[in-house]
């Protein structure tokens, strides 16, 4: 896909109390940032994006009326889930590829992927939740991922969603109770992924920072990459979240 803009807002006035993000929704690499040097057939993997994330999002923002910012840039330009200090934040290599166009960077041009994508993402992000604090409404924070399905040359995920987390697991706890009630579900708690405030970003900064509840998402990509599956993932985890009882 081609590079529009920072971030894409769907449904800004949504009436629900939920804000959904999507850190990894795009592989698009912004025109002023050039060739990355990685092959199109790669950018296509999930090192680039978080395949079937996108059309997730924009589902639940329908299903419940809520709004939802999606990242516009590659994670390969720059990876708005890390802390900016963090060395994967623009990353030399990324399961086992290379990228070459990240090796090297000015000053400047570091400076330039975290103002012009990273911090202009996040700011989006800050003004949904702050308008709806404004209001005195407590917003669950719901963040879509998703994963491969082997990693790193790592085994079998067998995992088809996941919620991941700290040691706040308010939101978490119930909906993983619903998720479980469903019949034929591999369900993953904390695996393979926790909710690390030390290396997440967008949960801690826009959720835990506000005392919000959140719920982070990971769904094995090989269940979302056609709209099949992403429509049936996306009522799964809508129904869960009802069934659950958190939304207030
Ligand atoms: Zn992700």
């Amino acid at each position: 896909m081609s590079w529009t803009a920072p971030f894409d807002i769907v449904n800004p006035t949504g009436k629900a109390g939920i804000v959904i993000v999507c850190d990894h929704a795009s592989n698009a690499v912004p025109q002023a940032i050039g060739d990355l040097g990685v092959a199109p057939q790669d950018m296509q993997r999930h090192i680039a994006w978080d395949i079937g994330a996108t059309p997730i999002a924009r589902r639940l923002a329908e299903a419940f009326d809520a709004p939802a910012i999606l990242c516009g840039t590659s994670r390969l330009v720059i990876d708005c889930n890390r802390k900016l200090d963090d060395p994967t934040l623009i990353p030399l290599t990324s399961d086992g590829t290379v990228i070459p166009g990240n090796a090297g960077l000015t000053p400047a041009q570091r400076r330039h992927r975290i103002d012009a994508y990273f911090t202009t993402y996040h700011d989006a992000c800050r003004r949904v939740v702050a308008e709806r604090l404004a209001k005195a409404e407590r917003p669950l924070f719901l963040s879509i991922h998703s994963m491969t399905d082997r990693m790193n040359g790592g085994g079998h995920r067998p995992w088809e969603i996941s919620l991941s987390s700290n040691e706040d697991r308010r939101a978490t706890d119930p909906v993983l109770v619903a998720l479980r009630r469903m019949p034929d579900l591999v369900v993953g708690d904390n695996e393979p992924y926790d909710m690390d405030p030390r290396a997440d970003y967008s949960t801690p900064e826009h959720a835990l920072a506000h005392g919000l509840d959140y719920l982070q998402v990971e769904f094995r990509q090989d269940r979302v990459a056609a709209a099949e599956g992403q429509e049936r993932f996306a009522m799964i985890l809508a129904r869960a979240i009802r069934d659950s009882g958190i939304l207030r």
